[in-house]
């Protein structure tokens, strides 16, 4: 994960100085010894801190290199738990308008990525309410919008929604972003709110 988290663009999320999360919490965290609600606590303060985030991500590289000598387990980081948790991370820091992607496991041939849904996207999703389709116009409208965005797409068999979108009436509305999970050749797509 610490490949992943790397590639995040600098978080630009106002320090909240006050609160800043001690060293052996942050140590408890990466060891896994924190339970469900002291994590989301301290995940409440680092989704909105950059410099408690940089310190998690260190602190994350360290343990990756633990002794050898130890016995073995699965950190907590490598599970879906942190998965999700990083998900939630990556969601604030875009909502300074920055665009996201992040390209999860080199080997394992998924590719996740969350952008800003802007019209160009928008008028993707609008195009028809088909929430699945296979190949066609719409397909490689959707491939070709993803390459430029530095997505690398291969081919795609079929896309898939998870719920037909509708166009928000007001400008003042919730800001969206779309998810996006590529797996054996299928593009999955779900639009969120950010709030
Ligand atoms: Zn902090």
């Amino acid at each position: 994960m610490g490949k992943w988290i790397n590639k995040i663009l600098e978080p630009s999320v106002a320090a909240d100085s006050d609160h800043h999360i001690a060293i052996e919490d942050m140590a408890r965290l990466t060891d896994g010894t924190v339970d469900r609600a002291e994590r989301e606590n301290l995940f409440h303060h680092i989704n909105r801190c950059a410099r408690c985030y940089e310190i998690l991500q260190e602190t994350l590289k360290d343990a990756s290199f633990s002794d050898p000598g130890q016995p073995a387990r699965v950190p907590w980081w490598k599970t879906k738990t942190a998965y999700a948790l990083a998900v939630s991370i990556f969601l604030l820091f875009i909502i300074g308008g920055q665009l996201v992607f992040k390209q999860w496991g080199q080997n394992s041939g998924v590719i996740l990525a969350t952008f800003d849904l802007d019209q160009e996207l928008k008028d993707i999703l609008l195009d028809d309410d088909a929430l699945r389709f296979g190949k066609g116009a719409r397909l490689n409208r959707l491939v070709a919008v993803l390459r430029q965005r530095g997505l690398q797409v291969k081919n795609l068999d079929f896309v898939e929604l998870s719920q037909p979108y509708y166009q928000k009436k007001s400008l003042f509305g919730p800001q969206e972003v779309l998810h996006i999970r590529i797996e054996n050749n299928v593009a999955y797509l779900e639009v969120k709110e950010v709030d």
